[in-house]
């Protein structure tokens, strides 16, 4: 495909079959197990057509080679297997709570060691990727929406000699793309914008450095975290309309934030879209859009957070993200997140529904 097509355009047409008479417009997932001899495929642990197809599109937009996995955590798990045994991961203070879960289930039985760092202060961040050997990056971060400087401290970890990740969830391929910022494998939770819909779990790396990707692709078959054929060709179906439900999503973001900033309840608001957020002048510079998800505190009342969460009637109470519904919920009612994150801070997942109705449901359930 032509490199001067605009990420919108390749997120439709990327890992399309090629165009001959009576070829179908998408790949077709292949429901098989094995596959007859004498050919390059072998079996289905290893290949999947429905896979190949998200993965080139994945690759396109991101700028390497994609790699698919059956959720976010088989991704960052089989990326966190590079580390060499005794090796060191610097990782967020603040991050997807799975990931630094596992990444202290990995130190607890001597794996690996963690230093966690915050993600947003370039400086400490260089200090603690000396001598390290994989830098975990989250940006923004869940749910705290710290803003990392991805050019400068991807530079610092290269610099090191650290296999730098980025988690690129909350960004999307199409608003930040990590490796042509200087990361060396990019990680998303496809279950989130990518599928876009609630109704998938999967995962993806994508890399540019060939022996990074067949070292991942040795991880895939031999821990068999293997995605299914309906779930990849679900998400890439999904994917197909990201840039549309993310314009949308984007746009209801931006109006509720500046709402919200207003709200006499609210104490603060966590979105790089805000001017005076203090990730905004970095979000500007490394990524083409401020994304959909916020965080608010309400004033340290965790009660009446969780309360707000209780009563919304079109906002959907539930964990996860980036579904065309807007969800929320209080992320301390997870016993699994980090400590530092408040009480109160609840996190906001935007939607595509019409704004005004987002507003009038949101600002009904503050005032229960
Ligand atoms: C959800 C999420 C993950 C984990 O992905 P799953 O698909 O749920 O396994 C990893 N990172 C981030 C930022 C997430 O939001």
């Amino acid at each position: 495909m032509s490199p001067d097509l605009d990420p919108s355009t390749v997120v439709v047409h990327a890992g399309r079959p090629a165009r001959v008479p009576d070829a179908p417009l998408g790949e077709s997932p292949v429901f098989s197990s094995t596959y007859i001899a004498g050919g390059d495929r072998g079996y289905g642990r290893f290949d999947n057509d429905a896979w190949a197809a998200l993965e080139t599109t994945l690759g396109q937009l991101e700028g390497g080679r994609g790699l698919t996995f059956a959720s976010g955590m088989a991704a960052a798990a089989a990326v966190m297997d590079l580390v060499p045994v005794g090796g060191r991961v610097v990782a967020p203070a603040h991050a997807y709570s799975g990931v630094l879960a596992l990444l202290d289930q990995q130190a607890a039985t001597g794996r690996l060691k963690v230093d966690r760092v915050d993600i947003a202060d370039s400086e400490a961040v260089a200090a603690a990727v000396a001598g390290a050997d994989m830098l975990w990056i989250e940006s923004p971060t869940n749910p705290a929406m710290e803003v990392a400087d991805l050019p400068a401290i991807c530079a610092a970890g290269r610099a090191a000699g650290a296999t730098t990740v980025v988690d690129n969830t909350f960004a999307t391929p199409l608003l930040q793309q990590p490796l042509s910022l200087g990361a060396d494998i990019v990680m998303h939770s496809a279950t989130k914008f990518i599928a876009g819909h609630s109704d998938v779990l999967l995962g993806a790396v994508i890399t540019a450095d060939d022996s990074l990707w067949t070292a991942l692709e040795l991880r895939r078959r031999s821990l068999g975290a293997i995605p299914g054929p309906m779930e990849a060709w679900l998400a890439l179906r999904g994917l197909r309309t990201l840039a549309l439900r993310l314009d949308r999503a984007q746009s209801n973001a931006a109006f509720l934030a500046a709402k919200l900033l207003e709200h006499p309840r609210i104490s603060r608001v966590r979105y790089p879209g805000l001017p005076g957020d203090p990730g905004h002048a970095r979000a500007a510079a490394q990524m083409s859009g401020f994304g959909a998800i916020l965080s608010i505190e309400l004033g340290g009342d965790a009660e009446r957070a969780q309360r707000t969460c209780e009563n919304t009637a079109l906002w959907v109470h539930a964990t996860s993200l980036g579904g065309v519904e807007s969800m929320l919920e209080r992320r301390r009612r997870w016993a699994i997140e980090v400590p530092t994150i408040p009480d109160d801070l609840i996190r906001l997942s935007v939607g595509i529904e019409h704004p005004d109705d987002l507003w009038n449901d949101l600002a009904e359930a503050l005032e229960a």
